[in-house]
């Protein structure tokens, strides 16, 4: 009997079908592959100022307690999110990264007898949570690399159990408009969770920001997710959390694992929430930082889907791949997208202006050797 053939058989449909995460190529991967050093990483949208002094400090506060469990609550995070956006605890689920809360939302309402909508180009843990419970995908094609919120709606049926949005997107950046959202989750039936993913809503445009907390008054089937995995410089801990109606946190908290959140990653998540400062800086230098490369781009004849995150794709207008492996063999790692239906896009992250430097560089003589 061939053992591999028997685990294949054994596993569930939708999990024989899933196709595993690319996550982005780790530094010392490549360090080890071709033997360079001074590698720049552009490719997971990780903060290029690293993670806030203050939460740093809250970690090494931390680390005599290391023999206990952690809080299984989270209060006290819970106690600085919700004072910060005016919510009550009872609404606010914490996950181990806000990945972790899309596959809780998967796992407390989802049954292979449901659709979930979500569109093309959109992230790519919402199939694989989708799948990974049994249930349906339905894939919305895209209009202008962004979501088609009058198809998606129309796609919605009995079976219809959720729809993910992410605001904005990854890997496209594009931005929905904040009273065409409010319109789209005003006409979900209620028998239609919406989760609106905003990964990055730290970046966005203070004008451009739907102000998606207090629409859940009017909304109880709509969740918020955010994370500190972006803007606030802590990808390596694991931290991200939803806004919700009470009655699903309560869901999401009997699906989850008792502690979930370690106890450093909860110390820093609350010291991080404090520093202002370091946020600003983070906002300023990812604005710089976009113009630097779409100036660059300009100069070099390439286009670009504009984007309101720490990422901008570009069209490259070859095999993404090809340039994207040009690029590793002189030390940039960026992303490419062909998994997105993207095959002639790379997705760049915004780095410190001498990283964007370095990869713009590179993407000049990449282009030229593709
Ligand atoms: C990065 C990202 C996330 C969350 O990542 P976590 O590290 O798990 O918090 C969620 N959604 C989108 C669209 C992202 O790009």
């Amino acid at each position: 009997m061939n053992i591999t053939d028997n685990f294949y058989s054994l596993a569930t449909p939708g999990v024989q079908r899933l196709v595993p995460y690319t996550p982005g190529k780790p530094i010392e991967e490549l360090e080890r592959e071709l033997g360079l050093s001074d590698i720049v990483k552009l490719a997971s949208n990780e903060n290029p100022l690293g993670p806030s002094p203050m939460a740093l400090a809250a970690i090494h506060a931390s680390l005599p307690d290391l023999a206990r469990y952690p809080d299984g609550n989270g209060f006290k995070l819970k106690r600085a999110l919700a004072e910060k956006f005016s919510v009550e605890m009872s609404q606010i689920t914490l996950g181990n990264g806000s990945n972790e809360i899309l596959e809780l939302l998967a796992r407390a309402f989802l049954t292979p007898t449901h659709e979930v909508i979500f569109s093309q180009h959109a992230f790519a843990v919402y199939p694989i949570v989708t799948q990974a419970v049994g249930a349906t995908g339905v894939v919305i094609p895209a209009r202008a690399y962004g979501h088609d919120l009058d198809a998606m709606l129309a796609a919605v049926n009995d079976k219809t159990r959720l729809v993910f949005i992410a605001n904005p997107n990854n890997p496209t950046g594009t931005l929905l408009a904040s009273d065409e959202l409010r319109r789209f989750i005003a006409a979900l039936p209620s028998h239609v969770l919406c989760v609106l993913d905003e990964a990055y809503y730290e970046f966005i445009d203070p004008k451009s920001r739907a102000d998606s907390i207090a629409w859940l008054v009017d909304h109880p089937n709509l969740i918020v997710t955010r994370t500190f995995s972006k803007a606030y410089g802590l990808a390596g801990l694991r931290v991200g959390y939803s806004f919700s109606n009470p009655g699903i946190a309560d869901f999401l908290n009997r699906v989850r694992q008792p502690f979930n959140n370690n106890m450093l990653a909860l110390a820093a998540a609350e010291a991080a929430l404090a520093d202002h400062e370091h946020l600003q800086r983070t906002i300023a230098i990812n604005n710089d930082g976009m113009q630097q490369l779409i100036d660059g781009f300009r100069q070099l004849g390439l286009e670009w889907i504009p984007s309101a995150g720490n990422f901008v794709s570009v069209d490259v207008k070859r095999s993404g791949e090809g340039v994207y492996q040009a690029l590793l063999q002189k030390g940039v790692i960026v992303r490419p997208v062909a998994n997105y239906e993207m095959p002639d896009y790379l997705r760049i992250s915004i780095g410190t202006p001498a990283e964007n430097s370095r990869c713009l560089e590179a993407l000049q003589a990449a282009l030229a050797d593709v």
